[in-house]
């Protein structure tokens, strides 16, 4: 499902550079938003970052091949942000042997240090890697230092910082190798110095609004943020849905740029 262009802020069909918003909810999902998780895009190829939900289905309906992922990014251990995790894994397990493609390169998976220690419990406890032609699963330890290169590939080069929030966790800036754009995704966090640089001069700023304190940023700070940082536009995401008719005014009483309320299952160019 793709919207219009909307508010300066275009949406597109995620064959070009592109992020889907897989879920918007902050931590309490309801029948119209899914937790928080999307796919950065370059030509059908994906990185996904955080894993909540059924993401197989999720990617299909917005017209992605499950298999062409090119990593997993967890940015922390919260369960709204990874629980999808087992039956994600599963699924690709599933479609490459129905499909008859068996993955033979690894799954990278990339998390905070701690967080990826739990991830890789978590995964363990299904005993995957017993199963038949199961691919493998690599783990890469992100460190806790603003600036850390996590990886880059043929489409993007990829760096995290550290951000405030009750545990562990990082935010990411993804930079378009062919087109120089820039997208940066806050996860979970109160507003912070970190992520402040890491979103200097962004095309397109992705940060949560769950609401101020507790380690969690409000909408009008998530417009305060973008406008110290310089971003072109915001896209708020990971919103409690009683509070969605009034995060656009209180962004906008902070930050000038064009702003939209991500919706779940849509694709916005960068
Ligand atoms: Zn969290």
């Amino acid at each position: 499902m793709f919207v219009s262009a909307e508010n300066g802020i275009q949406s597109s069909s995620p064959s070009e550079t592109s992020v889907v918003i897989l879920g918007t909810a902050a931590a309490l999902a309801d029948f119209e938003h899914a937790n928080t998780y999307l796919a950065v895009v370059r030509q059908g190829r994906y990185w996904l970052v955080d894993c909540a939900d059924s993401p197989i289905g999720r990617l299909q309906q917005v017209g992605l091949d499950p298999l062409a992922v090119s990593g997993l990014i967890i940015t922390h251990f919260h369960p709204d942000h990874v629980f999808g995790l087992p039956i994600y894994l599963m699924g690709l397990y599933l479609l490459g042997f129905f499909k008859k493609r068996v993955r033979r390169e690894p799954l990278a998976i990339y998390a905070p240090v701690e967080a990826l220690q739990l991830v890789r419990a978590m995964v363990g406890l299904f005993q995957m890697q017993s199963w038949t032609d199961m691919f493998s699963v690599e783990y890469h330890p992100i460190e806790s230092r603003p600036g850390w290169v996590v990886t880059e590939d043929a489409d993007f080069s990829i760096v995290s910082t550290p951000t405030h929030h009750s545990v562990s966790s990082i935010a990411l800036r993804f930079l378009a190798k062919d087109t120089g754009h820039s997208l940066v995704y806050s996860s979970d966090t109160a507003p912070c110095p970190e992520v402040e640089a890491l979103a200097w001069g962004a095309d397109l700023l992705i940060h949560e609004a769950s609401g101020a304190g507790f380690g969690h940023t409000s909408a009008a700070e998530a417009g305060a943020v973008a406008a110290r940082a310089n971003a072109a536009r915001l896209l708020l995401v990971h919103y409690f849905a009683d509070a969605k008719s009034r995060l656009l005014a209180e962004a906008q009483r902070s930050y000038s740029g064009p702003v939209q309320i991500a919706e779940d299952l849509t694709t916005y160019a960068w």
